[in-house]
């Protein structure tokens, strides 16, 4: 069975000034590498929908989403967080963004494919259920997670965050819902600063690693906390946070990972898919800012996830 890859040309139109790490070039690298490398030969293409104002609400408050929908400036930019600017053309790519995650959850649970990579852009991961910050506006995938929770009507779905950031967005929309189990990993000390701290809730699993701990803490630190949860919780379906920011040619963070980290951590993400979930994964593109460490630990991600028979 193929994969679905689905993005779409709006995305590339979101910009947030000259010089800023969250570029439209990021996804242009990705799809380039998946092209060189031929997987995309064994991926179905899709464009995103846009999500709409119902998909979103199930994420986000309606007084959030309406702020996001009618924030945006006919020319220029408005700054919304320190880190997060709208431009005339980021309210279709954040919407496209959303309904990427959407049109995955369809996909995979009607058994059209097996696994769905969506190359999109903003991510979403720290959006929170009533405000944007650090890049994102609407959290994908939570977005995702909760059109297959209360529209397909799972009853169990995994998140996993191995973005170099915590998913703070994402821990405040989906703590306390234990139809879901999230298991991050992060660097302490960066951006957002929250993820010690984070109330989380007993559906929430966060892994906190010291700068320079590198790949063989890396994976230990996945088989000890996260394996034994997602093996007790069984998910139906697991939806992948992946941002490629963590590697160690990304200076946005430390913790020193490399490609084949990824193409790993994936392997045994779906080992556990497999094993509970019918082998369903379905990843959204998070961080990853230096264009051929995140082109490369993206087509090792996705190289797993197009084996997924
Ligand atoms: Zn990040």
């Amino acid at each position: 069975m193929l994969s679905a890859y689905i993005s779409h040309p709006d995305c590339l139109k979101h910009d947030m000034g000259p010089g800023h790490p969250e570029c439209p070039e990021r996804l242009e690298a990705i799809s380039d590498m998946l092209l060189l490398k031929g997987y995309r030969d064994f991926m179905l293409p899709y464009d995103a929908p846009l999500a709409n104002e119902e998909q979103l609400q199930r994420a986000h408050s309606a007084l959030y989403v309406s702020r996001v929908l009618n924030q945006a400036p006919a020319d220029g930019y408005v700054r919304l967080d320190p880190d997060t600017l709208m431009n005339p053309f980021t309210l279709p790519a954040a919407l496209r963004s959303a309904g990427a995650a959407v049109l995955a959850t369809d996909l995979v649970l009607q058994g059209e494919v097996r696994t769905a990579f969506c190359n999109i852009r903003p991510p979403g991961h720290h959006a929170e259920r009533d405000a944007c910050m650090g890049f994102c506006f609407f959290n994908n995938v939570a977005v995702g997670i909760r059109h297959a929770l209360d529209v397909h009507g799972l009853e169990r779905v995994a998140l996993i965050d191995f973005d170099v950031h915590h998913g703070n967005g994402s821990a405040d929309i989906l703590a306390g819902d234990e139809r879901v189990l999230m298991c991050s990993i992060f660097e302490k000390g960066l951006y957002p600063l929250n993820g010690d701290e984070h109330p989380g809730g007993s559906n929430m699993v966060h892994v906190g690693m010291n700068s320079r701990t590198g790949s063989s803490e890396f994976r230990a630190l996945v088989d000890a906390a996260w394996m034994p949860a997602l093996d007790a919780f069984r998910p139906q379906l697991i939806y992948i946070s992946a941002g490629f920011d963590a590697h160690r040619d990304d200076d946005m963070g430390n913790l020193g990972l490399v490609d084949a980290d990824y193409e790993w951590v994936t392997q045994r993400l779906l080992d556990v898919a497999r094993r509970h979930a019918q082998g369903r994964i379905i990843s959204c593109l998070e961080g990853g800012y230096v264009m051929s460490p995140l082109a490369r630990s993206a087509a090792a991600h996705v190289k797993v996830l197009i084996g997924a028979d």
